[in-house]
């Protein structure tokens, strides 16, 4: 009855000759509890632990789990996944068993007993890596998919995943080395190899660093995503902004303030959305669309932290028929992500009687009203969910992955500074060195022990 024959064994990796196990699921009672192993010695630790049929490869399979001294530890489904069509690359046995913490525990402790070490954060993922499985940025997505709580987080995740980053820098690298491999011609036979022309190495190192600058402005929007959604209250003055803004921040700081720890000033700019979702507050300061040239300063300001916002909180004063500055506001928000309120409607409805049918879907109330104050505070919410994140383009993740983009456009900026100056050409060849080494250690191509350790110290156990 020990389950025997699992289909012939394939090649294992000689480079983690341990195998690993951890309980995959979270901690807490659940439907099910996922207890993960990975390594070479999975078909042992499965003939251990589980009696049952044979099991195939992919196949659940429903038997008994057991713990050493043969005592049965639960009912439960096993699935073995030989390599290398695994998560890690390696064979991959996974236990589906009740979910509670006693049982997943008792079975993680089997599987130890068997033979397997426990898993250290994120071993499954830097397997994974390790394997050729996923490059380094995707490896970053697998643990932002993990802490993703907004979904556009988790698209936008799932997209680096997907590994597009890593394929456009890896083009990337190919222009470099494109242009490496001509000039190291010439170095090499100055007298047989006509090198690359100035004009074309400009054209090129040119081309690639407008790529990096738009990554990394990128970087910076995607960072809004990341940190929650930022909220700007925009409206002609008088309109209500500071009235609705003190009510929506006004029961948060009686909230807030009661957890110990937690600043005024944060608590100022952050806005509890309802469901545990949070948003910062834009500076409003002076946020208006105005056009008096005087204001012009101000307005830029203002037009910044409007373009960076991920929602618009668009207030007018709904009680009198709309002005040009109200239209101007209404019609210059379209098409964004924004929620908006005909406000006073306690002193009349006119602006929002008369309003046009692309502010069918607005809201009409009175900063005044605490009914009001909650309708605001939902539709934000609903708009928080929703918000574009702009994943179509493949994006940075990381601080990391920041930094390498920068160091890359540094060696490149140099690059660029020589070949405009008219000196020798093959000057540049140590610039676009270093560009392409940073750019490697962005997809982990090219990467050092201890960027590894700092990635995959970020992942929880059983990833
Ligand atoms: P802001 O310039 O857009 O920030 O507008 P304020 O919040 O300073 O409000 C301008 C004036 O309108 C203040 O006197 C508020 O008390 C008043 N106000 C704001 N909301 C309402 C409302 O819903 N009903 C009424 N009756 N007055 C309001």
């Amino acid at each position: 009855m020990w389950n025997p024959s699992v289909e012939s064994s394939s090649s294992q990796s000689l480079r983690n000759p341990e195998t690993i196990a951890a309980i995959a699921t979270p901690p807490g009672r659940g439907a099910v509890a996922i207890v993960r192993a990975s390594g070479p010695g999975v078909r042992d630790l499965a003939r251990a632990v589980f009696v049952g049929a044979a099991l195939r490869p992919r196949v659940a399979t429903l038997g008994t789990i057991v713990a050493g001294d043969g005592r049965t530890i639960d009912e439960g489904l096993a699935l073995l996944f030989p390599a290398p069509h695994s998560y890690t690359g390696e064979d991959v046995l996974e236990l589906h068993v009740h979910g509670s913490v006693a049982v997943a525990r008792e079975t993680l402790l089997a599987l130890l007993e068997a033979g397997a070490r426990m898993a250290a954060p994120g071993e499954f993922t830097r397997r994974a890596f390790l394997e050729g499985k996923l490059d380094l940025s995707a490896a970053e997505a697998v643990a932002d998919l993990i802490d993703a709580e907004r979904r556009g987080e988790a698209r936008a995740a799932a997209a680096r995943l997907s590994g597009g980053l890593a394929s456009s820098v890896e083009r990337l690298r190919a222009i470099l080395g494109a242009s490496l491999a001509e000039l190291a011609a010439t170095l090499d036979f100055p007298d047989e190899v006509a090198g690359p022309s100035r004009r074309d190495l400009m054209d090129h190192v040119g081309a690639v660093d407008v790529e990096l600058a738009e990554l990394a402005s990128e970087w910076e929007r995607g960072r809004l995503v990341r940190e929650g959604v930022s909220v700007a209250i925009v409206g002609p003055p008088n309109a209500g902004k500071s009235s609705l803004l003190n009510a929506l921040l006004g029961v948060d700081r009686v909230l807030v303030s009661a957890i110990p720890g937690t600043t005024r000033d944060t608590v100022d700019e952050t806005l509890a959305l309802g469901g545990g979702a949070v948003a910062r507050i834009v500076d409003t300061a002076g946020l208006r669309l105005a056009t008096d040239p005087l204001e012009a300063a101000g307005i830029a300001r203002s037009e910044r932290a409007l373009a960076a916002a991920t929602i618009l909180l668009v207030v007018v004063d709904g009680s009198l028929p709309l002005d040009g500055e109200a239209r101007s506001v209404l019609e210059r928000t379209r098409g964004r992500e924004r929620v908006v309120l005909f406000n006073k409607s306690d002193l009349g409805r006119a602006g929002y009687d008369g309003r046009d049918a692309a502010e069918s879907d607005a809201l009409v109330g009175s900063a005044h009203a605490p009914p009001t104050i909650d309708a605001v505070r939902g539709a934000l919410a609903r708009a928080a969910v929703d918000a574009p994140s702009d994943v179509a383009r493949p994006s940075l993740g990381t601080a990391r992955q920041a930094d390498a983009v920068l160091e890359a456009r540094r060696s490149l900026a140099d690059a660029l500074a020589t070949l405009e100056r008219g000196d020798p050409i093959d000057l540049v060849v140590g610039d676009l060195m270093a560009a392409d080494a940073a750019l490697g250690r962005l997809t982990g191509r090219d990467v050092s022990e201890a960027v590894l350790d700092a990635v995959f110290a970020r992942f929880c156990v059983g990833k």
